[in-house]
């Protein structure tokens, strides 16, 4: 099948268009600064196109899906003869509450359950429904799924999501512990297992995502029963520029002797802390962290070192709650590339029997790769995430299914009417 895959964000819009039969990508790009003054980015990756990116007018979701749509069926750039050769489209969504355990056909009822759980993800859910609503404006025979961030987590047991608040707040509100990138930690886990020649069930495994946003996920037996991000992506690690888990009197604190408002710490929060912080306000890029510790940068220096610290603990803390693990997976734009921050990481497991082939880890960057010793207890595998082409898998599974269905119908429908007519 060939799946448009969309990850609108409040005033972006990112795309591409996943051939399910191989996993290739054959167009992607980017519009950017939507209702403002606006970008337009497109690729024809099939035929090794040129990165073609302009400025354009893009008022809104709708403006940039149709730009993408004219883009793909351009006949000196594009991928596709006409509109109907998209089979779905894949529709990325942040939060699916608990409503939403997998992924699902979008209807009426699901664009109203996305609705409902919007207070748990304001800036995300309705900007993931702005591109649901677009696509369907010009699409409208076309089936689209919903692929949430959240529902892969869904699997935690109350003792690992609830918070120990009046229960009043998770009855009333729903505050609790859901996780994020939950895409990408179903797709590693499941992936590393079919990598490993095993079955998810035969596996413990913790899934380290490392990038700009960061958690860690611990899947016991294909089922993830604890993560690290919480309500929202901002609990758990130190992060590029969130700061992770910190006592959650220290927002009361500094409100008051700064003087500023809740919103504003939490601003403060997820945009001026993380490694950003701790490196001095140098950066929230783990290269240029490098360089600078590699001068003797003191601040960058902590940074990277209380980063790799807090993952080590998380890390430890799953194994403790899955009694033991038989995979480490790294992935995402640090887990995946950057070969000395890993080491730092896993330089703390030895308790845990892992032993690793140095030379193995230093080469290896963006692609698939044990990098553990083969007497190691745990396997240490990096894994690139590929949070698109899972998107494309889940809808080409369901759309296939219903068009199964509707098949069935059909068939039921016509044996039927020639049964009435030799009657
Ligand atoms: P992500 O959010 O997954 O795209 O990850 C982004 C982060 O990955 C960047 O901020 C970099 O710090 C890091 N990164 C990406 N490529 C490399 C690389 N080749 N070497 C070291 N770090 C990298």
């Amino acid at each position: 099948m060939k799946i448009l895959v969309i990850n609108c964000g409040s005033s972006s819009l990112k795309y591409q268009v996943i051939d399910t039969a191989d996993g290739s990508v054959l167009a992607k790009g980017l519009c950017e600064r939507i209702g403002i003054d606006g970008a337009f980015t497109y690729q024809n990756v099939r035929d090794n196109g040129p990165r073609d990116k302009r400025e354009a007018e893009i008022k809104d979701h709708k403006a940039g899906i149709n730009l993408v749509l004219n883009a793909l069926t351009d006949s000196q750039n594009g991928v596709l003869h006409s509109l109907d050769e998209i089979d779905a489209v894949g529709h990325r969504i942040v939060h699916g509450g608990e409503k939403f355990t997998e992924s699902v056909i979008i209807d009426s009822e699901v664009i109203k359950g996305i609705r409902d759980v919007s207070d748990l993800a304001p800036l995300h859910n309705p900007a993931n429904l702005t591109g649901i609503l677009a696509c369907q404006a010009l699409m409208p025979h076309t089936p689209m799924v919903a692929v949430f961030d959240t529902s892969f987590h869904q699997t935690m047991p109350k003792k690992a999501y609830m918070y120990a608040l009046p229960l009043k707040y998770y009855n009333k509100y729903k505050v609790r512990k859901y996780g994020f990138h939950g895409t990408s930690h179903a797709f590693v886990s499941r992936s590393v297992a079919a990598y490993l020649g095993k079955k998810p069930e035969e596996l413990k495994t913790i899934v380290c995502h490392l990038g700009n946003g960061a958690s860690v996920s611990a899947v016991q037996y294909g089922k993830c029963i604890d993560t690290s991000m919480g309500l929202t992506p901002l609990a758990g690690l130190i992060m590029g520029t969130r700061c992770g888990d910190i006592d959650p009197a220290v927002g009361n604190y500094i409100c008051n002797v700064e003087h500023i408002s809740a919103e504003e710490f939490n601003s403060i929060m997820n945009k001026e802390s993380g490694v950003y912080a701790l490196s001095n306000g140098l950066s929230s890029d783990f290269r240029d962290l490098w360089t600078a510790r590699e001068k003797g940068d003191k601040y960058a220096t902590l940074a990277l070192d209380a980063w790799a610290y807090r993952v080590a603990k998380t890390v430890g803390a799953y194994a403790a709650a899955m009694n033991g693990v038989d995979v480490i997976a790294f992935t995402a734009g640090v887990g995946e590339n950057d070969t000395q921050s890993r080491k730092l990481v896993y330089d703390y497991f030895g308790y845990l029997g892992v032993k690793i082939d140095e030379e193995k880890n230093a080469a290896t960057r963006g692609e698939v790769a044990t990098i553990s010793t083969p007497d190691s207890k745990v396997a240490v595998v990096v894994y690139p995430t590929n949070e698109e082409l899972a998107i494309a898998q889940d809808t080409e599974k369901l759309v296939s299914a219903l068009n199964e269905r509707i098949e069935h119908r059909t068939e039921k429908k016509e044996a039927q009417k020639y049964e009435n007519i030799t009657k």
